[in-house]
């Protein structure tokens, strides 16, 4: 918020680390630790194939909408009418974008609309001129509808402030708010002290009792610019003897000199959260007003006012516990200057935590949403760990996305064996075993590339890769290879080309079966293989888990490793029909007309679940972020 003045700062926020505490059900469960798959192991003979990515927990799949129908959202449903057709709203301050907490909000939200066969309104909370601007409109549409969320309207509160205005008149005439000309430090001082030695009893102000005609004249002249901002507020006239600091006299409105994005110069006083939620609420036939725990103390002054200027329709306003992801900041400002500094690319850049950066990292809309079920809806505040998540997508993705080979740091090899010229090709699947997803030919040639770290100098007994003298399979191959000489950059010190040959059973004898096999692209231009790609792989951006708790602030916890980038990796040319054939999966927010680079989503059968990024020119440039990788991160970047 803009204006950080006890005055005008929603009580919501005020209250609300006391209320976390106040509030028994939504005291934060230990949240279990995920599971920690072992430590990534050689795969062992005889069946050792490309590895497998990490399986998760074994259970059977989850409901895709068990969220709905057991627990708290299910109890909510039944607070009201079984036949009264249900109506939510997903209200977001058009001040930022959104984090992947939001995603919980709009799984909700729009969730909730959706499987009772209701709507869902997406409202612009846009009742502060101050922090508003164009971007984050079109920015927060885009994300629901990537979701795969429609909209049923889109409103602005805005469109209500000559309705908010007449009600708060009415507000007035009813004895139910007077001017108050009091300063912040009054207020305070009236609600009891913030001064924990020097509490005392609370009081009204001294404008609490001015007639009723002498508050509309004021409130008028509010309005006609008779005073300068902080010098007069409307104040709701609750009642102060209540134990709930929501009724003890909210600000309904407050003078700020700024034009609105809408309405211009039109208003010069605006309407606090506090006099809007509940009434716009009412206004677009909200049944459930679905918020986060902290407007737990809110709810009786979101009633109050409904019930005292009478409104016909009265919505039911419910809480449920945040979302929070630990490990990385999701705070506006934070990830501002980490933007404006350039410590990352943008607000989309694929390290952050936003829905535009998950987005361009390749996590399918999909995933988020079976990610927020997985979790469930309580009243309980969940903090979850970036690997939880991680994890989660890598599950959606196992069974989503065909698979391709990617090496990221080519090292050539060159099979002696064969003639120069020699081309024959290999029928490979797409889909892991159990999913068809079609197949495609693989180039094969006399030189392959593979990973620079599947090949090591000198061998040792605990590496069943490729080492000299060692027998080693090239995935789909049929007979194994084994390295007999290789080359190295005199100033590098790095290998430059491997020489090998075949591993062929004498006559009559089975081909042996290597202890391990790994990834390889062929080199063959007349078949345009293989296709250079630039491939970014993504890692913590923070050391700790909590950045925000490291001093002297949360740059200090930056890591320098977070990004690698692989500028020569090569990928086989079942990248091209992979390409074409996108969506991966195909989705409600991403159909095959609407779906973006990022939907190109692919596993690299060793390195990883990979996208691709915004920054792939079309017919040119190809450049590859890594989504997940194949199993835990150890916390290096590569
Ligand atoms: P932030 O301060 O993180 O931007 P906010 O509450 O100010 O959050 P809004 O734009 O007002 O953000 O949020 C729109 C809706 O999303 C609100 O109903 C809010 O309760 C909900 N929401 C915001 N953050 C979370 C979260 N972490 N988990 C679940 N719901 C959230
Ligand atoms: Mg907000």
């Amino acid at each position: 918020m803009a204006e950080n003045t006890e005055a005008s700062k929603s009580l919501p926020e005020r209250v609300k680390d006391k209320v976390e505490g106040l509030v028994a059900e939504a005291k934060p469960k230990k949240e279990k630790p995920p599971k920690q798959p072992k430590a990534p192991k050689e795969p062992k003979p005889p069946q050792a194939k490309a590895p497998k990515p990490a399986k998760s927990e074994p259970a059977a799949p989850l409901d895709p909408e068990a969220m709905f129908k057991e627990g708290w959202l299910a109890a909510v449903r039944k607070e009201r009418a079984a036949d009264e057709s249900v109506v939510t709203r997903f209200p977001p301050e058009p001040n930022g974008y959104l984090h992947i907490g939001h995603s919980k909000a709009i799984a909700i939200n729009f969730g909730f609309a959706k499987f009772w066969g209701g709507k869902c309104n997406l409202r612009y909370d846009d009742t502060n001129p101050e922090a508003e601007e164009e971007v984050y409109f079109t920015a927060i549409e885009d994300i629901v509808r990537w979701l795969g969320f429609d909209p049923a309207a889109i409103t602005y509160s805005s469109d209500c402030f000559d309705r908010l205005y007449e009600l708060a008149e009415k507000l007035i005439t009813l004895d139910g708010a007077y001017v108050c000309h009091c300063t912040d430090e009054q207020l305070k001082d009236q609600r009891g002290g913030t001064d924990v030695k020097n509490k005392h009893e609370r009081y009204a102000c001294p404008h609490r009792d001015r007639p009723i005609e002498e508050s509309l004249t004021e409130f008028r002249a509010m309005r006609d610019g008779k005073y300068k901002p902080r010098e007069a507020f409307l104040r709701m006239k609750q009642d102060l003897t209540d134990g709930n600091p929501q009724m003890w006299d909210l600000v309904a409105y407050r003078i700020l000199e700024k034009p609105h994005h809408r309405t211009g110069d039109k208003w010069r006083i605006y309407p606090t959260y506090d006099f809007t939620h509940s009434l716009c609420d009412s206004f677009e036939g909200i049944t459930h007003s679905l918020c986060t725990t902290e407007f737990i103390l809110s709810r009786v002054s979101y009633e109050w006012l409904n019930n005292k200027v009478d409104v016909p329709h009265k919505p039911m306003q419910r809480e449920y516990g945040r979302l929070n992801v630990t490990g990385t900041v999701l705070s506006k400002r934070k990830i501002k200057k980490l933007v404006d500094d350039k410590i990352v690319d943008g607000w989309d850049d694929p390290r952050l935590y936003t829905l535009v950066a998950l987005r361009r990292r390749g996590i399918p809309p999909g995933a988020i949403l079976s990610f927020v079920n997985e979790l469930g809806v309580t009243t309980a505040k969940i903090n979850i760990q970036i690997v939880r998540f991680e994890q989660s997508v890598r599950k959606y993705l196992e069974q989503t996305v065909p698979r391709l080979m990617v090496v990221l740091d080519p090292v050539p090899v060159i099979l002696d064996d064969l003639p120069d010229d020699h081309y024959e090709e290999f029928e490979n699947a797409f889909g892991p075993k159990d999913v068809d997803m079609g197949s495609h030919k693989l180039p094969f040639t006399k030189t392959v590339y593979i990973e620079r770290d599947d090949f090591r100098e000198v061998d040792s007994k605990d590496f069943f890769r490729m080492a000299p003298g060692k027998p080693v399979g090239l995935l789909k191959v049929p007979y194994p290879i084994i390295a007999t000489s290789f080359k190295k950059d005199e100033t590098t010190g790095l290998v430059t080309e491997i020489h090998a040959k075949f591993d062929k059973p004498a006559e009559g004898e089975k081909v042996k079966k290597p202890k391990a096999y790994i990834q390889w692209v062929a080199k063959s231009p007349e078949h345009n293989s293989p296709i250079p790609v630039e491939a970014r792989v993504f890692g913590p951006l923070f050391k700790s888990d909590n950045p925000d708790a490291v001093e002297p602030n949360f740059l200090a916890d930056l890591r320098d490793d977070s990004l690698k980038v692989y500028p020569d990796a090569v990928a086989e040319v079942g990248l091209k029909e992979v390409r074409e054939r996108a969506p991966w999966p195909e989705e409600a927010g991403e159909t095959k007309t609407k779906a973006g680079f990022e939907s190109v989503r692919f596993q690299a059968m060793r390195t990883g679940y990979f996208c691709l990024d915004k920054d792939t020119e079309t017919g040119g440039k190809i450049v590859l972020n890594r989504i997940v990788a194949l199993k835990e991160d150890t916390g290096k970047a590569a």
